[in-house]
C-alpha cells in the first residue's frame, strides 16, 4: 500500500510527498480507508505507531470536502490529548500535512494564560487541539461553541483517565453532535476504558498494532 492508494485530496498528497512519507504505517494503512468512509474507529496503538497521521491525513480530508466559514467560538474537529506536549506535537502535525490547505489549526493547555486562547478560539478554528481541563474552562466562558463538532478526536484515552480526566471528557462529549464521527486511541484497552469507548464510539471499526 502507498499513501496515493488513499485518494485523500491533492494538497494532502503534496505536503506528504514534501515530508517525504511514501509508504503509510501499519496502523495508518489499516485505518485510514475505513476513517475515509466516516466510519467511527478503536485504535490500540503506542507512540511512535504513526497513529498522529492516522486520525490527521482522513480527517483534513474530510475536512476539505465541504470548506466552511468559521463562525463565533467554532469548531469542526476537536482533539483531545491528555498533556500539553502531546496537544503542541499533534497540532503541528495537523499544520504540516495541511500546509497546503486553508485550514486553521489551534491549540490550547493549562498552564498558560487564557485570555489569548479565548481571543483565538472566538474567531472559530477548523481544527481545535485542547487538553480536557483548559477546554472545560474555556467552556464554562463561553468562548468555543462545540455544537457543531463532526469530528472528536481522543488520543491517549488511558493517560486522560490516569490524569483524572473523566469528568471533563463525559461533560465535553455531552456538548457534542450524536451525529459526529468519533476516533478513540489507547495504548492499553483495560475494561475501564473499553466502557468509556463503548459510550463515545458507534459501531467502531477495531484496529491494533
Ligand atoms: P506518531 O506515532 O504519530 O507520534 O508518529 C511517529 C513518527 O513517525 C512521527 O515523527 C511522524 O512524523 C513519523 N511518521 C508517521 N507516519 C509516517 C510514515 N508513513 N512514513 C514516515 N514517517 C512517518
Amino acid at each position: 500500500t502507498q499513501f496515493s492508494d488513499f485518494g485523500l485530496a491533492e494538497p494532502i498528497a503534496k505536503a506528504l510527498a514534501a515530508e517525504g512519507y511514501h509508504t503509510p504505517t501499519p496502523i495508518q494503512a489499516q485505518a485510514i480507508p475505513s476513517v475515509m468512509t466516516g466510519r467511527d474507529l478503536c485504535g490500540i496503538a503506542q507512540t511512535g505507531t504513526g497513529k498522529t497521521a492516522a486520525f490527521a491525513l482522513p480527517t483534513l480530508h474530510r475536512l476539505s470536502l465541504q470548506p466552511k466559514s468559521p463562525t463565533r467560538g467554532s469548531v469542526r474537529c476537536l482533539v483531545l490529548a491528555p498533556t500539553r506536549e502531546l496537544a503542541s506535537q499533534i497540532a503541528d502535525s495537523f499544520r504540516a500535512y495541511g500546509r497546503f490547505m486553508r485550514l486553521s489549526v489551534n491549540v490550547v493547555f493549562g498552564g498558560v494564560p487564557i485570555n489569548k486562547q479565548i481571543r483565538d478560539a472566538g474567531h472559530g478554528v477548523d481544527i481545535m487541539v485542547a487538553t480536557p481541563g483548559r477546554l472545560i474552562d474555556l467552556i464554562d466562558r463561553g468562548a468555543v461553541d462545540l455544537r457543531k463538532v463532526e469530528v472528536l478526536v481522543l488520543d491517549e484515552a488511558d493517560q486522560m483517565l490516569d490524569l483524572g480526566f473523566i469528568h471533563a471528557l463525559k461533560r465535553i462529549v455531552q456538548i457534542l453532535p450524536k451525529a459526529r464521527q468519533t476516533l478513540f486511541f489507547s495504548a492499553t484497552m483495560p475494561r475501564t476504558i473499553e466502557d468509556l469507548a463503548s459510550r463515545f464510539l458507534t459501531d467502531p471499526v477495531k484496529v491494533s498494532v
